[in-house]
């Protein structure tokens, strides 16, 4: 990839073809852009097969995520709530033998430019979300990679590093960070395409853009997506109600 290339980060799709689909609309299908999928492509939503197949037909770089491991068998879903385990029951029963071979030869991690791409965390990347300033100050004293990429938690946030001092910063709507130094640890979440638990029901995810001169562009954004036609769908499947109606809190 040389500098001027934009990289497009979508995490937590699960399932929700209409948000994916106003977020791949929303990205330009050109040899300058790469779209990176942090996992959890399936499960709690009502279109596990297109989801894997819309980002498939882009050439997108995925990740596996607990969900796509549970669906395919990889991961046991013991440790799943009951809503999570009988998503993925039903999610398994819809994708085809190839699809599921698919999402079990999903890696676990991804290296690009120098940046780190996990689903929860470069240490335990399907299960831990990182949630506490605490916690990214931590895994940025481990890490080699200076930006590290996770989604997990459904919450778009930027942890950064200064000194001694790690600090979470929250994104509320569409944001910009610009000409951010390219050796300032940092942990990035995009949010989530398919169920954002931040209180916006709007489909979430970022562009990183590479400057010449190697500082980097972050730009979150949110799009909306038509909820309703989702929610008759995971009615008409039989899943919980709760997921139909989450998706219209954004929780
Ligand atoms: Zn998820």
């Amino acid at each position: 990839m040389t500098p001027s290339e934009t990289l497009h980060v979508l995490a937590d799709v699960h399932a929700n073809f209409e948000a994916l689909n106003v977020v791949l609309d929303d990205l330009p299908d050109d040899d300058e852009s790469q779209i990176i999928c942090l996992g959890d492509i399936v499960g709690y939503g009502p279109d596990p097969d297109r989801c894997l197949e819309a980002l498939t037909d882009r050439d997108a770089l995925l990740l596996a995520g607990n969900h796509d491991a549970a669906a395919c068998g990889e991961m046991s879903t013991k440790y799943f709530n009951r809503l999570a385990s009988q998503a993925a029951k039903w999610t398994q029963d819809q994708l085809s033998e190839n699809q599921l071979a698919t999402l079990a030869g999903l890696p676990e991690r991804q290296r690009k430019n120098g940046l780190g791409f996990y689903h929860g965390s470069p240490r335990q990347p399907l299960t831990e979300y990182i949630t506490s300033e605490p916690l990214a100050a931590d895994i940025l004293d481990d890490v080699e990679e200076s930006k590290v990429f996770v989604g997990h938690t459904h919450k778009p946030v930027y942890f950064e590093k200064d000194r001694a001092t790690t600090r979470a910063h929250s994104i509320k709507g569409d944001k910009e960070l610009d000409r951010v130094n390219p050796d300032t640890p940092m942990i990035l979440n995009p949010g989530s395409v398919g169920q954002p638990r931040d209180g916006d029901p709007r489909a979430s995810y970022m562009t990183v853009t590479f400057n010449n001169d190697y500082t980097l562009n972050f730009r979150w954004k949110r799009l909306k997506y038509p909820i309703e036609p989702v929610q008759s769908k995971i009615r008409e499947a039989g899943l919980p109600e709760t997921l139909a109606t989450r998706l219209s809190r954004g929780q």
